[in-house]
């Protein structure tokens, strides 16, 4: 694996503005992405977890540069693309590419396979003539396990898991090297999910690809991840490779996540350690570390006042916690 990542986000962050809770209190900032460094290395899966809301579609889409950062800055191939235009983010669009949760609202239900996969193939030019493209849609389709003749349907005409393959060879249309897989198997059945992580999984061996796997259970990232980072409230709060979070998680949200997330094996004895209440608001968020009314071994005077910063407890293993050791 080469040193150089092929993304990288330093002190990234993104805010919006909202109305503030409470009467006359005219409009607060949301901090959907608060100051996140992390990196993908080529080839290599990095899962993003975290409960609804944290802020990892957001960051996804930063990395990405569909949504402009309020700060911090992002990489592609050790190249600043912060502050690129949209005529000069052109060459690295088909680099970067997006499969979303549900492609059944980003596909226009108008509109054939053929001519969905076609728009993506002539926007970054990338065949020249009528019978190349059929034959690249064709090969396209048989690679995300469909069928040449399916480019003649609708998407109304197949099922949840067909449909995401659709997706998924739609962004395989331009070539790209790092896909951001946003929440790719959350909308389908269990027998389903598998049948699409092999898939995407089976694509990185053959293309050299990397993800940024996102989901909101920590089981299904475990598989396809080289290296997990937890998120709250818009940080990364704990960021290791799968055997050290799998085997050891240091933060409490994590250790929460993990006993939250329904065990594959049903006879594993499982130590269950429940979350208190609901994500507080990014408009309002708590004060010193976001994750103190939750927590349940949070030190007053010390968790309530000083936000944690995330720091290596181990070589590849990083924690934002103050009492995590
Ligand atoms: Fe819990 Fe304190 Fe650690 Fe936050 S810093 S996770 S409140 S122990």
């Amino acid at each position: 694996m080469s040193e150089q990542p092929i993304v990288r986000a330093e002190s990234l962050r993104k805010s919006f503005s909202g109305p503030s809770r409470g009467i006359g209190r005219g409009r607060a900032e949301l901090r959907a992405v608060d100051g996140v460094s992390l990196a993908v290395m080529p080839g290599e899966t990095l899962g993003l977890v975290g409960e609804s809301g944290c802020g990892k579609s957001t960051l996804g889409r930063l990395l990405l540069r569909l949504q402009d950062p309020t700060g911090g800055r992002v990489y592609f191939e050790g190249q600043d693309i912060t502050g690129l235009s949209q005529t000069a983010l052109r060459p690295f669009r088909s680099k970067m590419q997006i499969i979303f949760q549900d492609p059944y609202s980003s596909l226009n239900p108008r509109m054939t396979v053929r001519a969905a996969l076609s728009e993506a193939l002539r926007v970054h030019g990338k065949v020249s003539s009528a019978s190349e493209e059929e034959q690249r849609i064709a090969a396209l389709l048989e690679r995300v396990g469909l069928r040449p003749e399916h480019m003649r349907r609708y998407p109304h005409e197949f099922s949840g898991g067909q449909r995401q393959r659709i997706g998924i060879a739609r962004a395989l249309a331009v070539s790209p090297s790092f896909i951001v897989a946003d929440e790719p198997v959350s909308a389908l059945d269990v027998s389903i999910q598998a049948q699409i992580v092999n898939l995407l999984r089976d694509l990185q061996e053959e293309l050299g690809l990397s993800y940024l796997f996102i989901a909101h259970d920590l089981h299904v990232v475990e598989h396809v991840s080289r290296r997990v980072a937890v998120m709250y409230l818009g940080r990364v709060v704990e960021l290791a490779t799968s055997e050290q979070i799998y085997a050891r998680p240091r933060h409490p949200y994590t250790q929460a996540l993990l006993s939250a997330a329904p065990e594959p094996d049903p006879t594993a004895h499982q130590h269950r350690l429940l979350l208190k209440g609901d994500v507080p608001s990014p408009l309002d968020p708590p004060s010193g570390c976001a994750f103190h009314p939750r927590c349940p071994i949070a030190q007053k005077g010390l968790c309530d006042r000083e936000v944690p910063a995330l720091r290596a407890i181990e070589s590849g293993h990083e924690v934002a916690c103050h009492l995590a050791h």
